[in-house]
């Protein structure tokens, strides 16, 4: 599977290059010096990434070409929503109908879908969720890969399972040669368009060394490059940004600065959201959001933080469920559920209401951004149940993220325990992505589509 299908490119009006996919006109930045009108491309996150040739382009879309109408059929299908229910509750049904015509809604209805707890009801905000994801984003899911180049981290983040509270953690450091090398596997033999590199906040390499290894692989494999190294400074991403760089994953954690200093000592929320608001204006594209279900968290921080997501331009949401980790100052806290466990009619597993708790703030952060944001299926929803990114995608969600660390590395990289994918080789992370985004008839698609 290649993770872009190829386009055509139809105009072009500075850096921003129309493209034809099956009659579906796209959007995308062009930073190539070389691309004319009539060129094939692949593009990623709103980039282009690399210019194919036009006869590799046909001999691709030859073979994508009925697959692409019938996986928009079986989405069209699936996405369908009747909020016809007469016996549903009335004012639930006023207000997913609002939401269905992106009226925006108010703060109380938004609070108000954040404590469904009937199993009907979810059904229907998730489902409504999912219809607007269909009208706005069509069936277009993007894939990226995320390498973990390094688990040393000076940071005491209280839950995290990387941070220095974990003494048991064995650390590694991976190397330059071996950083370009997973990229190298990654794009080239994978096929990915998009790379996430991540790590603890790690003074083992300097900056002027991760723009150096950006630039080698940017110069080498044709692919969009998102950063993940914490707090790095202005000046850090700006050198990144220069070196190639065009994506910050960074989540604010939380919007609630309270919470924010209590879960990470010696740290700030300003100075967080200053890094966020300093990349977007440098060109960034921004992937943000934070933890569900941290200790003192209530369901109107949780709305905070969607509405901060927003408000940060995130081109991608990344809301994913906190998992206690037991070499942590948090390894007993038990994750905030809204409503209480206590509350449920019938009892659920914890993990299974951990699902259900994130799939409806997906699905709210749906409601609130229609149009902009991608959002991401995190590995630690994932990591909840494995039916969990099915229930993801069915909830707004759009985007997957693999995990192309060497095999070697990844148990280490243990920022909660028995990660999703630890110990799935690529090939078969891509087999499953791929059935998965098949049966919801999703295609690995992925730029701004024009309406
Ligand atoms: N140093 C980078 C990467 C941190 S780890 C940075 O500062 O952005 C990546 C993400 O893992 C964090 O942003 C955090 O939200 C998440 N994470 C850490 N511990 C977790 C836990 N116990 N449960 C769920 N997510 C966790």
């Amino acid at each position: 599977m290649c993770y872009a299908i190829p386009g055509k490119v139809e105009k072009i009006e500075k850096k921003t290059v129309i493209v034809d996919y099956f009659g579906e006109k796209r959007k995308a930045l062009n930073e190539l010096p070389q691309i004319s009108v009539g060129d094939y491309i692949y593009a990623q996150g709103g980039f282009v990434v690399s210019k194919i040739s036009v006869s590799e382009a046909e001999s691709i879309l030859a073979v994508w070409k009925e697959t692409f109408f019938q996986l928009q059929e079986v989405d069209l299908r699936i996405s369908r929503l009747n909020l016809g229910d007469k016996n549903t509750d009335k004012n639930l049904l006023e207000i997913l109908d609002k939401a269905s015509q992106s009226k925006e809604l108010s703060r109380d209805e938004l609070l108000c879908l954040l404590e469904l707890k009937d199993q009907s009801k979810l059904e229907l905000l998730l489902k409504t969720a999912n219809f607007l994801r269909q009208k706005y984003h069509k069936n277009s899911c993007c894939v990226h890969g995320i390498i973990e180049i390094s688990n040393h981290c000076i940071r005491g983040c209280q839950y995290c399972g990387i941070s220095y509270h974990n003494k048991e953690l064995q650390r590694y450091r991976m190397t330059k040669d071996e950083i370009l090398k997973s990229a190298q596997v990654a794009v080239q033999e994978y096929g990915f368009k998009s790379l996430v590199l991540q790590s603890g906040e790690d003074p083992g390499y300097s900056v002027d060394e991760l723009a150096d290894i950006i630039k080698e692989i940017k110069d080498k494999f044709p692919t969009l490059v998102f950063i993940s190294f914490g707090e790095i400074g202005i000046g850090g991403l700006e050198k990144l940004y220069q070196a190639g760089a065009r994506g910050l994953l960074m989540r604010f954690e939380t919007s609630n600065p309270k919470i924010y200093e209590d879960v990470h000592p010696g740290q700030n929320l300003e100075s967080r959201l200053m890094h966020l608001q300093q990349a977007y204006k440098m060109g960034y594209m921004i992937i943000t959001g934070g933890l569900i279900g941290i200790p003192g968290q209530s369901k109107e921080d949780i709305l905070n933080d969607i509405f901060l997501a927003k408000e940060l331009h995130a081109e991608m949401f990344s809301f994913g469920p906190f998992i206690p980790h037991p070499h942590t100052p948090f390894a007993e806290i038990k994750p905030v559920q809204h409503p209480a466990l206590s509350d449920r009619p019938v009892r659920a597993s914890r993990a299974s209401a951990q699902v259900e708790e994130a799939v409806k703030v997906l699905a709210v952060a749906r409601i609130v951004d229609n149009t902009q944001a991608k959002i991401l299926v995190t590995t630690a929803l994932e990591t909840l149940s494995r039916e969990a990114a099915k229930s993801g995608l069915l909830a707004g969600a759009n985007s997957l993220m693999l995990n192309v660390t060497p095999l070697a590395y990844r148990p280490f990289y243990s920022i909660y325990p028995n990660r999703a994918h630890q110990s799935e080789n690529i090939t078969a992370q891509i087999d499953s992505a791929v059935m998965l985004l098949r049966s919801l008839g999703r295609a690995p698609t992925d730029i701004e589509t024009i309406l």
